[in-house]
């Protein structure tokens, strides 16, 4: 049995985290969840899992909970996510908590030498010399949930770092994967929030329109796996069957499959090394599926993944600007106040505005990231 400390657990990553908990109640107990603001969602599932301890953005939300629910102990915003993720109960911090805000819970977990079945990210792109010293400094194996990092992981086990090639990560194509750069001048918000393949929380379906998700998943395939940008390689791929590859020194290529269905690379960060069951949405059926396209990525279609290799190979408070940077302009567009493109414009200014730092501290990242958010923020005036 694996006590589950879950961050994030109102949210898409979240709530498929708790399906997997409640398909296994053998496997798995929720010992504590932790959420922003939004407690009517919440409410309904701490009543179904009972966990210890609950864990808010701050004290108007706990106040909310706390007269909906006056039994449970409620613990507010980035202490009370350390606090549960270095518990001596837990076993497993899922952090599934959204943008760089997960970051001191991040450390904190390995600190504490937790298992981490890590979807956050934000954390490694803001600080993943941070994150992975200090993985490396406490023996802790971060457990990627990110699908294509999941597949990464399971086509590198008992295979040696020095015999890789290269990774391949697949993409999508996000939202607007057919539009030319002219149409995507015209596109809304509700366009944006169409994926064709996953559901998804809305900060990463925008992300995925942009690219720049796939910018910051090499990012954090290059800090979980220690693979040089140059040898990190993005394909287009629309129907989101194979999840990513690596390809070895004598030219063999493996591959991950699967039907899109992040409860499978959930799961599996949760029981590694074993596997469990699980009652998948849809099995994968190669004949009916009959053919699998891939498609060169543009790096000037789509200039966020390109920025996003840029800034990772610059490294330091590079890659800090471009995620704060990325976060603040995607809050700006799901709120109306801001066009599509303007998201890459944002970016892209941020990014020209700071004069790089090679190997900040935590309070540099800290400070940086506060910084480059209200710097995006003045933009718009
Ligand atoms: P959602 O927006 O759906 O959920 C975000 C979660 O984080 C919610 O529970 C939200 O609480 C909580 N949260 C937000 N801000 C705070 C805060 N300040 N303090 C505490 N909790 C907070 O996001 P997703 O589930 O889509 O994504 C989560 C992470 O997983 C991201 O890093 C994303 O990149 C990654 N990921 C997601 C995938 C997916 O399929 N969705 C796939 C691969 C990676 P509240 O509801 O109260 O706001
Ligand atoms: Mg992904």
């Amino acid at each position: 049995m694996k006590t589950i400390a879950l961050l994030g657990a109102t949210g898409s990553i979240g709530l498929q985290t708790l399906d997997v908990i409640r398909n296994h109640p053998e496997a798995f107990r929720l010992y504590s969840m932790a959420f922003g603001r939004n407690v009517e969602k919440a409410v309904p599932f701490i009543k179904e899992f009972n966990p210890s301890v609950v864990v808010v953005q701050d004290e108007t939300a706990k106040e909310k909970l706390h007269q909906a629910m006056p039994h449970i102990d409620i613990l507010v915003g980035s202490s009370g996510m350390v606090a549960i993720s270095s518990a001596s109960e837990v076993d497993v911090v899922v952090n599934a908590v959204l943008g760089s805000i997960g970051l001191e819970a991040t450390l904190e977990a390995i600190r504490a030498k937790k298992q981490v079945a890590f979807a956050n990210k934000e954390t490694l792109v803001s600080a993943g010399h941070l994150v992975m010293a200090e993985a490396k400094k406490h023996g802790v194996n971060l457990l990627p949930v990110d699908s294509e990092h999941a597949a990464i992981f399971q086509c590198l086990n008992g295979e040696k770092l020095e015999d890789v090639n290269k990774l391949i990560i697949t993409a999508s194509g996000g939202s607007f994967r057919d539009y030319t750069r002219d149409e995507l001048k015209q596109v809304t918000l509700e366009d944006a929030l169409r994926h064709p393949n996953w559901s998804m929380g809305q900060k990463i379906t925008i992300d995925s329109a942009t690219m720049m998700n796939k910018g910051l998943e090499v990012i954090e395939a290059h800090w979980l796996f220690g693979i040089d940008y140059d040898d990190i390689e993005v394909v287009q791929h629309r129907e989101s069957i194979i999840h990513s590859m690596v390809e070895y020194k004598d030219y063999s290529v493996l591959a991950q499959l699967g039907t899109p269905d992040m409860r499978v690379p959930i799961q599996y960060a949760l029981t590694y090394p074993e596997r469990l069951d699980l009652a998948v949405s849809k099995r994968l059926n190669l004949v009916e599926i009959g053919k699998l396209h891939f498609e060169e990525m543009s790096l000037d279609r789509f200039p966020c993944l390109r920025m996003a290799y840029e800034a990772g190979k610059a490294g330091g408070t590079a890659t800090t600007v471009l995620n704060a940077a990325n976060e603040e302009a995607v809050a700006q567009f799901l709120a109306g106040k801001i066009d599509f493109l303007t998201i890459e414009d944002y970016v892209a200014r941020a990014l020209d505005a700071h004069d790089y730092e090679s190997f900040p501290s935590l309070e540099t990242i800290m400070e940086t990231d506060r910084l480059t958010r209200s710097q995006v923020r003045s933009y718009i005036q």
